[in-house]
């Protein structure tokens, strides 16, 4: 297992595993035996997966529970928490207790969130079952939900006991959603990891396979830095906002679009704006630019959108919450595998990155 630093000297592990099995021992390792636990999943989820991992944990278990929610991002929100708290009480689940997130994103910021809530805190664990998940948002402590149309308005900073990551799930996920996975990972090279990035683009074929090893080594790896950035700077006061990398140009898509195109899409429209902006300003070769585009387009990802304006997508940037005092904080690449926190790119720059994307 990846072991990645929680408060000071204190480490959690992260397993990248073939099958559900090990889940008992990696909670025994932790010392989380013995306790009430509740498995909080979606409703696509659970029809997969909830049975086996309940039989799973029987043995090292006192008691679990399950609260199963509508899947999707217009669950993620204090009503669905409300409804969790309920089934806590009811379940009589104590400081003592786990909270066990089954699923998504989705899943694992709205368990997460009631995990660091209910009681002033108790313990959960993350079994991420989507490529995002597991690259992504189950990494790094933060939970939370959306308040009306804000996204993640709520929330709190609560890493979680342990990560265990069954690959085999991503069997029955469907391909768009690998696709939104693969846009993080690609973020993720670039952001810091020439070399991993090239090697997820040169393994194309064999990771859209769902090839074992090599799915271990690209998840392990984005983990394994998104850990590290996020170890060095836990609060984003600095460093964590290189992961933003891509997300401003594409949030403002995302909400234009009003959630027709799923976040990891976004992401890929994103980074081909931000790369046109490192283009122009001599930070990308013309082949690195291509490169990129190259990248997203093997994986499925789009790279341009159809029927929404410049003006709107600039405006719609400019909203984003990473705004610091009127001054956009814009990551820009230097090359593949080099990226940087810029406070000086202009409305001009943005929108000829803007232009990019739109057909
Ligand atoms: P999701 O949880 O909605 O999962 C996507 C879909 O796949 C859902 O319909 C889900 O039911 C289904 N699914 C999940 N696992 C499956 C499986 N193994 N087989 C078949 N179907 C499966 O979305 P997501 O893309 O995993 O996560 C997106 C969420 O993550 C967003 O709410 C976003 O804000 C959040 N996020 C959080 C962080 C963080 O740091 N906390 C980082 C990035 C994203
Ligand atoms: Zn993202």
């Amino acid at each position: 297992a990846l072991q990645v630093r929680r408060n000071g000297d204190f480490y959690y592990p992260i397993y990248f595993e073939d099958g559900f099995e090990k889940l008992a021992d990696a909670i025994r390792t932790e010392g989380l035996e013995n306790r009430n636990f509740c498995i909080v999943t979606d409703t696509n989820v659970a029809p997969l997966y909830a049975a086996e991992v309940q039989k799973v944990l029987s043995p090292v278990a006192s008691k679990i529970s399950v609260f199963t929610f509508e899947a999707g991002e217009k669950s993620k929100n204090l009503n669905t928490v409300q409804q969790l708290y309920k089934v806590l009480i009811e379940e009589k689940l104590d400081r003592k207790s786990l909270i066990i997130a089954l699923g998504g994103g989705v899943v694992g910021d709205l368990a997460g969130f009631g995990a660091a809530t209910y009681l002033r805190g108790i313990d959960f664990i993350q079994v991420p079952t989507t490529l995002l998940s597991q690259v992504d948002s189950s990494v790094g402590g933060k939970t939370g939900v959306d308040l009306e149309q804000y996204k993640n308005m709520v929330g709190a900073f609560h890493q979680p006991r342990l990560v265990y990551m069954n690959l085999h799930t991503l069997r029955s996920l469907p391909a768009e959603q690998f696709a939104c996975g693969m846009g993080e990972v690609l973020k993720t090279g670039l952001i810091c990891d020439g070399d991993f990035y090239q090697f997820v683009c040169a393994e194309q074929e064999k990771i859209q396979q769902l090839d074992t090893a090599l799915l271990k080594k690209m998840i392990r790896r984005c983990c394994e830095i998104k850990a590290g950035v996020v170890e060095r700077d836990p609060k984003e006061q600095g460093e964590r906002a290189l992961l933003n990398l891509g997300h401003t140009i594409g949030h403002a898509v995302e909400k234009l679009m009003d959630f027709k195109l799923l976040h990891g899409q976004c992401v890929a429209i994103g980074l081909i704006a931000a790369a046109k902006i490192s283009l122009n300003r001599g930070l990308l070769t013309e082949k690195e630019y291509q490169q990129i585009i190259q990248g997203c387009e093997s994986y499925r990802l789009p790279t341009y959108i159809e029927g929404l304006h410049a003006g709107d997508i600039l405006a719609a940037t400019k909203k984003d919450k990473k705004m610091e005092q009127g001054q956009i904080k814009f990551v820009l690449m230097k090359g593949l595998g080099g990226s940087f926190i810029d406070r000086t790119v202009t409305d001009q720059e943005l929108l000829e990155g803007i232009q990019e994307i739109l057909r």
